[in-house]
């Protein structure tokens, strides 16, 4: 899909990548200005830099100071990334590089400068989550310059009359901070869909667009249509048109609140909706949504900051809690996917080049095989006395060699056994796959990076890493296909089951439950309640037949109609 297109009538249309669905009719508003990055001043004399240095402290301080006090007056996610920003302000490696260069006579706006400009770099090169982080380290920057300099501290200043807010990329203390009642929509240049912008825009529920490679074009004061489902910017769209379009989006978020499950086709067709989450606190989170289970435990992000493999106990314990959060429900815990962008302290990692092809999730258990032992152990204790067993399922399977091993330590623990397909070689054998194990689901993340070469985290690489594209829809319909001739539940838990138009087209292929982030649950359930299983195959049908992502979304939406 380009980055510009044109309506049938001719207004301009700026496309990106969907992050939060809702159509908002406003016009465009730009962020203020961030502080000047100063030039080189001159070398401080030896006897000025104590002062300076402790001019410097005292900034940071100040900002760590506010940002926290905004932390502790918000909640949920904007609460967390408040306080993770301020973390940022206080971290002893950063304000150690920024007092050294002070120490060797820079100036404090210089050396605070050029202390993140090395950070950023160490960041952008760790790739994935720390990448999406240079964003925050920056805006932490801004708001010590500002400090420093005696400017306003920066930010997004409230609009008089509802706005839809255009920016390069804005810093995720800016977004927790907007009001959705005048911040009406976001779209930004940069950021992925997985940055702290997205997450927290998402909490808020403001529709959301990112990676807008021409948002710069559209100057303030523009009225535009925002549709956040879709990714696309409408330029001056006719305004009674506009407003039928938001009229419609309001009736469409009506009948999600109303929906409660459990999931089902307008024709009775059952299709559990469950949740993805990653401890227990989200698990009980999720179990307040009409979701009726956990499809993905991802418990490698329970452990993300733990030195030490934790024990089995206290593994066993936390795998309970998520396993209570849904009495009776079903539960798929994944063992850990350790590594590539999700590298854990406790897991020997060794160097490589190409981390999203190397030693990562079950291949872990290859160099050492006791992680994976203990935590199978851990989650059959947590099975032992649950009103309903947990199910286990393993990341990054290529082999059904692999598959067999895995089921066989499952099952002597007596667990019901399953697989993720991320790797196409696993979808191109499903058949093969699906012999040896109980259920699979579809990773759709790794399988759309893996399948089009095309890095998960790259907001560059948007248009490829789209779950749309034909190519992935074929191998979703491979693996679909092997489960139904084999009677195995096949799942989707990657993002492409969060999209309701999509999910539709999951369902039409054969897919039996999509799980995803318990916000989207209800605006999947309801859209799937809303048409016919044979609706859905008609869908799939055409999708799976479209050249491009785009033609494939049209083709869905036209046989659903
Ligand atoms: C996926 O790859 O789609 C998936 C669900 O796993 P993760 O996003 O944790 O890699
Ligand atoms: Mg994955």
């Amino acid at each position: 899909m380009s980055s510009q297109q044109s309506t049938a009538s001719g207004n301009r249309v700026l496309v990106g990548t969907p992050v939060v669905p809702g159509v908002a009719y406003a016009p465009v508003m730009w962020p203020g200005d961030r502080p000047e990055l100063p030039p080189a001043g001159p070398e401080l004399p030896e006897d000025a830099r104590d002062a300076e240095a402790d001019r410097f402290s005292r900034a940071a301080l100040a900002v760590a100071g506010r940002l926290r006090d905004r932390a502790s007056q918000a909640t949920g996610a904007a609460s967390e990334v408040l306080a993770t920003t301020a973390g940022l302000a206080t971290d002893k490696a950063w304000l150690g590089t920024t007092e050294k260069l002070i120490r060797g006579g820079s100036p404090a706006t210089n050396a605070v400068a050029a202390a993140t400009d090395q950070f950023a770099d160490m960041f952008t090169k760790l790739g994935g989550l720390m990448a999406e982080r240079v964003t925050d380290l920056r805006d932490v920057r801004d708001r010590i310059l500002a400090e420093l300099l005696g400017t306003p501290e920066p930010g997004v200043p409230a609009p008089s009359e509802p706005a839809i807010l255009l920016a390069d990329d804005l810093a995720p203390a800016d977004t927790a901070g907007l009001d959705p009642a005048l911040i009406v929509g976001i779209g930004t240049r940069l950021g992925g869909p997985t940055s702290h912008t997205a997450i927290i825009a998402r909490q808020l529920g403001i529709p959301c667009i990112v990676g807008l490679a021409e948002a710069g074009a559209v100057d303030a004061g523009t009225p535009v249509l925002i549709d956040g489902g879709e990714g696309t910017i409408t330029v001056e769209p006719p305004a009674a048109e506009a407003r039928t379009r938001v009229e419609e989006s309001a009736r469409r978020a009506a009948e999600i609140a109303r929906w409660r499950g459990p999931g089902h086709t307008s024709d009775g067709a059952p299709v559990a909706i469950l949740s993805n989450v990653q401890d227990g606190a989200s698990a009980r989170t999720a179990a307040e949504r009409p979701v009726e289970g956990v499809g993905l435990f991802r418990t490698e992000l329970a452990f993300l900051d733990r030195a030490e493999e934790p024990s089995v106990d206290e593994q066993a314990a936390l795998y309970r809690e998520v396993v209570d959060a849904f009495p009776g429900g079903k539960v798929v815990i994944r063992t850990l996917d350790a590594g590539s962008d999700k590298p854990l302290k406790f897991v020997d990692h060794a160097h490589e080049e190409n981390p999203a092809l190397g030693v990562r999730g079950i291949r872990i258990a290859e160099g050492d095989p006791g992680l994976l032992d203990r935590q199978l152990d851990a989650i059959a204790a947590a099975a032992d006395g649950a009103a309903a067993a947990p199910w286990v399922m393993a990341p990054m399977i290529a082999t059904a060699a692999e598959a067999r091993a895995f089921a066989a330590k499952a099952r002597s623990r007596g667990l019901v056994a399953g697989v993720m397909v991320e790797v196409p070689a696993v979808a191109l054998c499903a058949d093969a796959v699906l012999a040896e194990v109980d259920f699979v689901s579809l990773g759709t993340n790794d399988l759309t990076q893996y399948a089009m070469a095309a890095d998960r985290m790259s907001s560059e690489l948007a248009s490829l890493t789209d779950p749309w594209q034909p190519a992935v829809l074929r191998l979703i319909k491979l693996t679909a296909e092997a489960g139904t001739a084999a009677g195995k539940p096949v799942g989707v838990c990657g993002e492409a089951a969060a999209d309701p138009l999509l999910a539709c087209v999951l369902v039409g292929l054969g897919v039996t439950s999509l799980s995803c982030a318990a916000g989207a649950a209800a605006a999947v359930g309801a859209r799937v309640a809303g048409v016919t299983l044979q609706q859905c195959r008609w869908a799939a049908e055409a999708a799976v037949g479209a050249a491009d992502p785009a033609g494939a979304r049209e083709a869905a939406r036209a046989a659903l109609a």
